[in-house]
């Protein structure tokens, strides 16, 4: 059985929406800007989402539709946090503190439970950034499993010599927006690419974009969904699986967190190192 877990990333309906920030990132980011043309950003967000946070005050997307949170939740969807402030994690983390990254992830859970009326149990680092301080910081949250990182299959993550008991679930496939103009690969190429990664007994976690798969390319992907279902390809809740896991939590390797670069990708992002048995 071939089985996929998509997480779906929402980073304009979260927190202060400062996507508009990404403006900045324009200019100070080796490899944005050719990122940006590629997928053609201007598009994929709207003027308004790119000026947001820099020239109009940042709104709070989820308080302002909170029926749509309850509604996707509604449906059978797992919901989980994608941080706070979206921009603020992707480039200041590596230098903040663990309370500040605790602040974060507060107003992020405060707001949830508001909406939710239950506090959130899985947590996906905003642009796959993952620190000491930071997990050190969601382990203070009962979290039942992370998703802040790129791998190959779910572990225990370590910085050093500290390894933290929180399951980690990393994004095990490329992301469209990563792959898209890459080498001339069009949306369907990507859907191949993501199909024939695919393989049987192995659980596959894709990263996808609401601005990108919900907008522009929404008829390729819904291709794609239509050819994994067809195939008979089956779906499974990342909280889901997290349980299996921790019910066998000896069988779950530790390794520890790396950073690298992926292509098609800007800047670095927090990747799986080899796995190691548990000590
Ligand atoms: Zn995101």
């Amino acid at each position: 059985m071939k089985r996929l877990a998509i997480k779906v990333d929402v980073d304009t309906l979260a927190g202060p929406d400062n996507s508009g920030q990404a403006i900045w990132r324009l200019f100070t980011r080796k490899g944005f800007l050719p990122k940006m043309l590629r997928t053609r950003a201007p598009r994929l967000y709207g003027l308004k989402t790119l000026t947001y946070g820099t020239l109009l005050p940042a709104p709070l997307i989820v308080v302002s539709e909170p029926g749509l949170l309850r509604q996707v939740g509604a449906a059978g969807h797992e919901l989980g946090i994608h941080g706070y402030d979206h921009v603020h994690w992707q480039d200041h983390l590596a230098r903040l503190p663990q309370e500040a990254v605790q602040v974060e992830i507060l107003r992020a859970q405060k707001i949830f439970t508001k909406v939710m009326g239950y506090g959130a149990t899985a947590f996906a680092a905003p642009g796959w950034q993952c620190t000491a301080a930071s997990l050190a910081a969601l382990m203070t949250e009962n979290f039942s499993y992370v998703s802040n990182t790129r791998g190959y299959g779910p572990y225990f993550p370590r910085f050093g010599r500290r390894l933290f008991p929180i399951l980690e679930i990393p994004t095990t496939l490329p992301t469209m927006d990563e792959l898209l103009g890459l080498n001339g690969r069009t949306a369907r190429d990507f859907n191949q690419e993501i199909y024939s990664r695919l393989l049987p007994g192995q659980v596959e976690v894709l990263t996808v974009h609401a601005e990108v798969e919900g907008r522009v390319y929404r008829e390729d992907f819904a291709r794609l969904l239509d050819q994994l279902q067809t195939d008979g390809i089956e779906f499974r809740r990342l909280g889901d699986w997290a349980q299996e896991l921790l019910a066998a939590p000896q069988a779950v390797p530790t390794a520890p967190v790396q950073e690298g670069t992926l292509p098609g990708r800007a800047g670095t992002v927090a990747c799986q190192g080899p796995s190691e048995s548990q000590i």
